[in-house]
């Protein structure tokens, strides 16, 4: 069973991950956005980790939904709101447990991944974070592993894609060529599990 420390963990994994890799996500996002992407996700994360030290939640949902919170009032960017409403949705659908089991979190996260399509109005093949998180969801009920296996694919495979929403879509045909920051820091998060669950 997935208890409130394991979801901490997640979201601590999470913030390492991304202040380890912020220079790469920046990277990516200056080829087809704005180079704002690896400083607006360490900005966030960073606040995550301070404000569950703070306010100490004792349910996985509460987690999810305090660091959801967090991100939505920390980054501006358009990673800000989609990641926020992810775990605030995703939070939400777990509801007060004290312990979930990973059906359980599989089926929370495809809540969550739902909310964000809904909110940016993407689709599977759009080039966004969507093209990990889905298949994430899908092998998440096989394990951690898999899940975190199929998000890298689905980042890696954003490279030949044109992009169809945000930023990277004003260029048309020029973001072809080029792996999507948001779905890439999207595989971070989903292999965060594989650590939280070490
Ligand atoms: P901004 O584009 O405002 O600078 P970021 O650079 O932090 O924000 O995040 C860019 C990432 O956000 C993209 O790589 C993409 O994965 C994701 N993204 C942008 N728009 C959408 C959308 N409508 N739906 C899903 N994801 C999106
Ligand atoms: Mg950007």
């Amino acid at each position: 069973m997935l208890d409130t420390a394991f979801f901490r963990r997640w979201m601590t994994a999470t913030a390492a991950a991304v202040d380890r890799e912020a220079d790469r996500l920046t990277e990516l996002d200056s080829a087809i956005g704005d180079a704002d992407h690896g400083s607006n996700l360490r900005r966030g994360f960073t606040a995550v980790a301070a404000v569950l030290d703070k306010d100490n939640p004792d349910t996985p949902g509460g987690v999810l939904t305090l660091a959801g919170r967090e991100l939505i009032s920390t980054v501006g960017g358009a990673s800000g709101p989609l990641y926020g409403t992810l775990l605030r949705r995703t939070g939400k659908a777990l509801g007060d447990a004290a312990e979930v089991d990973r059906a359980q979190l599989a089926e929370a996260l495809g809540a969550g991944v739902a909310a964000v399509a809904q909110l940016g109005g993407a689709a599977a093949g759009d080039k966004t974070m969507l093209d990990a998180l889905l298949p994430a969801v899908d092998a998440l009920g096989e394990s951690f592993a898999a899940a975190s296996t199929a998000a890298e694919a689905g980042a890696l495979a954003t490279v030949p894609l044109q992009a169809r929403k945000g930023r990277a879509s004003y260029l048309g045909e020029r973001s072809i060529g080029h792996q999507d920051p948001g779905a890439t820091s999207s595989a971070l998060l989903i292999a965060a599990l594989v650590e939280a669950a070490g």
